[in-house]
């Protein structure tokens, strides 16, 4: 064998083998007009509670370590629980997380709102919150809600604020009151079977500067079944990437700017399957073939 094909293939070995070692790239995105960057795909927490301790809190820690540090909680999530069981997870590696919660409408008041975050930063064992949340519009009005965020970021006990499950009304409302570019996000519903978001709230948010963040990105755990037509096509283009269909799903609905996932993964194998859609590129003819299979509306 000639020395040339040697060093060529000697060469091409050794880089695959570098690539292996590094990290997986994560990509970020701009988290609402002027935000800091923050990781597209990040981890969710809802019942989490639910799960085995040890083996939650090590899958929460492998996805920062492979870059899934946009973390979402909220009080209400085992009364309180889940963010006692995500400081545990978060010890010595506060600072390299962003870390959103939400308060509960029923306590939306200016000073339910106060009382609800500085609850929170105590179980979560934190001085502060990089976004606060407003989990769904209630009985309080938005304005009172507000001007707690306003104090709360005053007092550095909050980075930025948003809101979740806000329609496009509901949001318009909210930037008027709030003034361009503060409200940082709108948490919403968004997978494969749920795309209504895409028929008129994407492009609001894009037009107010306000991050699209999409929950339950795999249907609350009700994935595409592996014998239907979307399951197949899932699997068909996850086969072609050497990825699961589950990041195959996750990288689909980041294809608009300013949209961000947080699935829910309580398993380091899942976390890391889920990670994998961080630096992954679906083709347009992949694109094409999950718009067929799931279609909008
Ligand atoms: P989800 O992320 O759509 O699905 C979670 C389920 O998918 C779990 O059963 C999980 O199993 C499974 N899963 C994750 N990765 C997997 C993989 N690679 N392979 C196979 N199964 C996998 O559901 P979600 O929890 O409803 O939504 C995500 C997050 O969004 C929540 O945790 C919460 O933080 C947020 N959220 C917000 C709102 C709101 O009103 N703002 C509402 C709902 C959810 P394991 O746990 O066994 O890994």
């Amino acid at each position: 064998m000639a020395p040339g094909r040697v060093n060529r293939d000697g060469g091409r070995a050794l880089a695959t083998f570098s690539a292996l070692l590094e990290p997986k790239r994560m990509e970020s995105r701009a988290f609402g007009a002027g935000g800091p960057p923050v990781p597209a795909v990040g981890q969710g927490t809802w019942k989490m509670e639910r799960d085995d301790p040890a083996e939650a809190i090590a899958a929460l820690r492998q996805g920062l370590e492979l870059g899934l540090t946009h973390v979402d909680t909220a009080e209400m999530y085992g009364m309180g629980e889940v963010e006692e069981l995500l400081s545990r997870a978060l010890e010595g590696r506060r600072d390299r997380v962003f870390l959103v919660s939400k308060v509960l409408p029923q306590n939306a008041s200016f000073a339910g709102t106060v009382k609800s975050c500085e609850s929170s930063l105590r179980r979560l064992g934190t001085d502060r919150l990089d976004c606060y949340l407003l989990h769904w519009p209630g009985p309080h009005p938005f304005g009172e809600t507000l001007r707690a965020f306003q104090q709360l970021q005053q007092e550095g006990k909050i980075r930025s604020y948003g809101v979740s499950n806000f329609d496009a009304d509901d949001l318009e409302a909210a930037v008027a009151l709030a003034g361009p570019g503060k409200i940082a996000c709108n948490q919403v519903p968004y997978h494969l079977r749920d795309r209504d978001i895409e028929e008129a709230l994407v492009a609001r948010c894009q037009a107010l500067g306000v991050a699209v963040v999409g929950y339950s990105p795999f249907g609350a755990g009700e994935f595409p079944a592996a014998n239907s037509a979307g399951g197949k096509a899932l699997r068909a283009i996850a086969r072609e990437r050497g990825v699961s269909p589950y990041a195959v799903a996750l990288r689909f609905l980041l294809r608009e700017p300013g949209t961000f996932v947080i699935p829910k993964a309580s398993s380091a194998r899942h976390v890391e399957e889920n990670a994998a859609a961080g630096d992954l590129q679906l083709s347009a003819e992949d694109v094409q073939r999950l718009d067929a299979a799931f279609p909008p509306g």
